[in-house]
């Protein structure tokens, strides 16, 4: 049973330990690097990409992790997660801090300009059965993805503007602007334990 860490900074953190649990992972809270080293692969909850950067220093597990990911290591980043994970943030603050591990240029809170939330029910590449049911919460969009960037969701435009990447994987890292561990549908948590099983 692989055994895969939630950050524990901010955000769903016993949302996504009890997803994690129910798509058949161990699933244990993040906080200390010593936790880090331990576990086969990481989520990143949302919540506020530039706070948790800030946090990931003051725990003194922004190079920990900046390395594990380097070397490897699975990792699911939602809504915040995905923008900490993506090589570039655009519409961030200065201090941003970006891990890496995902060859893609985000935008934040892209989706604010026309709506803050809203739900969506998305063909997500890879999840058999029903679309799933996306919520989006001042999400950020995938804006450039690089050539060895797998793209599994988009939204689609409203007419006359064009569909925007809301979900992506890169080897063994996976991301969504969205929360899917709000929806009690783990299929997409279940897509991250088989990742970090073939790892
Ligand atoms: N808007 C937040 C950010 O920029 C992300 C929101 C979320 O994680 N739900 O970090």
């Amino acid at each position: 049973t692989p055994n895969i860490g939630v950050l524990a900074l901010q955000g769903d953190v016993r949302e996504h330990v009890a997803m994690l649990e129910h798509a058949g992972a161990r699933a244990t809270p993040v906080r200390r690097p010593a936790e880090l080293s331990v576990v086969d692969g990481l989520v990143l909850p949302g919540g506020e990409s530039t706070t948790m950067s800030r946090l990931l220093e003051s725990f003194e597990l922004l190079e920990p992790l900046r390395e594990r990911i380097a070397a490897g290591m699975p990792a699911f980043g939602s809504c915040a997660g995905m923008i900490l994970l993506a090589r570039q943030a655009l519409d961030g603050r200065p201090d941003q801090q970006q891990l890496g591990g995902l060859d893609v240029v985000v935008r934040r809170n892209a989706f604010g300009r026309q709506v803050d939330s809203f739900e969506a029910d998305l063909d997500f590449a890879g999840i058999a059965g029903p679309p799933v049911h996306a919520v989006f919460i001042r999400a950020p969009w995938v804006e450039k993805a690089g050539d060895g960037v797998d793209v599994l969701a988009e939204v689609p435009g409203e007419p006359g503007t064009v569909a925007r990447i809301v979900a992506v994987r890169q080897g063994a890292v996976l991301a969504t602007a969205f929360h899917p561990e709000v929806t009690g549908d783990e299929r997409v948590h279940r897509l991250f334990v088989d990742l970090v099983r073939k790892a």
